[in-house]
């Protein structure tokens, strides 16, 4: 079964082709014209992923060594995103399979970020059902019961802002550019994550607020640098690492909470966020302080991809799950 995975819901326009779970391309062209304005800006999104759409689909055929002939179907993200962004790839997917006459598989994206785990990769473990998926991304922040393949169910989420804006905000805020998180990431590497605390927001049962998380850094750097203009140039490495630490804090304090409520013990992180390095260290510790059995997924699925579209195509695929040409993007996009 050779699956061809399309994803256009952000600023990325990814194809990957994947093999029998295996993938054999994985091409992701990032929009590089969002940079100057601090975020993304839909429109040029939307004109960004109409003239990649083509390239990068010739390359993931190309470095998959297939033609289009050798297709079995086309998956492609339906939602959630942005809609003109949707637009792009659910138009090019409906137009793909109708003229190569193969099936068309929708797919939503936050369960493709959490199938992703069961990509075929050496040295990566997949988990077993049921498991907890903390989903991290730009956009969402979930804990999510999965039960199979596509019997997902959210139990927690964030109230406001999702844990990667939290991350590019608070870069933001100290003049960093857009996205911020992975930044972020590197300057904690060499900061004392116990220079400057920061709260950690009271949200009830299994939800999360990072809204006031923001204001929070976004006052305390105005403070400082009222009485020092430098303040953070000076600081930047330690006020990184007291940002990360106190955003893995908050995760994983609701993780803990959502493995007691759920008696689930096997963890897998997904989405952008899931890259970060602090909260791969702290699943890494769960494993050896609670038994926990934690799963991190490779780099490069974390991330917006089409790998991941097409592994949840492949399981929609196994199970004659095809979508018809009334099929439209859809902008929210629940499950
Ligand atoms: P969604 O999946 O919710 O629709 P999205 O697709 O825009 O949102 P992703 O591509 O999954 O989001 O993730 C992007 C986010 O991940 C950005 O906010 C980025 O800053 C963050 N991110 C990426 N790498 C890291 C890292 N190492 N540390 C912290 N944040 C990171
Ligand atoms: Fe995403």
């Amino acid at each position: 079964i050779y699956i061809l995975g399309i994803e256009s819901s952000c600023d990325d326009t990814a194809a990957a082709v994947l093999h029998n779970g295996k993938i054999l391309s994985n091409i992701v062209a990032t929009q590089e014209v969002h940079k100057q304005y601090g975020g993304v800006v839909p429109e040029l999104a939307s004109r960004a992923h109409q003239q990649n759409i083509v390239p990068v689909i010739h390359q993931a055929l190309a470095s998959a060594n297939i033609g289009k002939k050798d297709v079995s179907a086309i998956a492609f993200t339906r939602g959630p995103g942005l809609m003109g962004s949707l637009l792009v790839g659910t138009s090019f997917a409906k137009s793909l399979s109708l003229g190569l006459g193969i099936p068309l598989i929708e797919v939503n994206h936050m369960q493709a970020h959490i199938l992703a785990h069961f990509i075929e990769e050496n040295g990566f473990k997949k988990p077993e059902f049921p498991f907890l998926a903390l989903t991290i991304s730009g956009g969402h922040t979930q804990i999510v019961k999965v039960s199979s393949y596509f019997e997902m169910e959210v139990i927690g989420e964030t109230t406001d802002d999702a844990v990667g804006e939290a991350f590019d905000k608070s870069a933001k805020i100290l003049g960093l550019p857009y996205p911020g998180g992975p930044l972020i990431d590197k300057y904690s590497k060499e900061g004392n994550h116990k220079a400057f605390p920061f709260p950690n927001p009271k949200v009830s049962d299994l939800n999360f607020s990072f809204s006031g998380f923001k204001t929070s850094v976004l006052y305390f750097v105005q403070k400082q640098t009222k009485e020092n203009p430098d303040f953070v140039a000076e600081n930047l490495k330690d006020i990184c690492a007291s940002i990360q630490f106190s955003i893995v804090r908050i995760l994983m304090d609701k993780l803990k909470k959502a493995v007691k409520q759920t008696g689930i013990n096997q963890i897998a992180i997904a989405g952008g966020v899931s890259a970060n390095s602090g909260i791969r260290n702290a699943l890494m510790d769960a494993e050896k302080k609670y038994g926990w059995n934690c799963f991190i997924p490779k780099f490069e699925y974390t991330t917006d991809n089409a790998a991941m579209i097409a592994i949840a195509g492949h399981y929609k695929y196994l199970e004659k799950d095809f979508s018809d040409y009334s099929i439209t993007a859809q902008a929210r996009y629940n499950f």
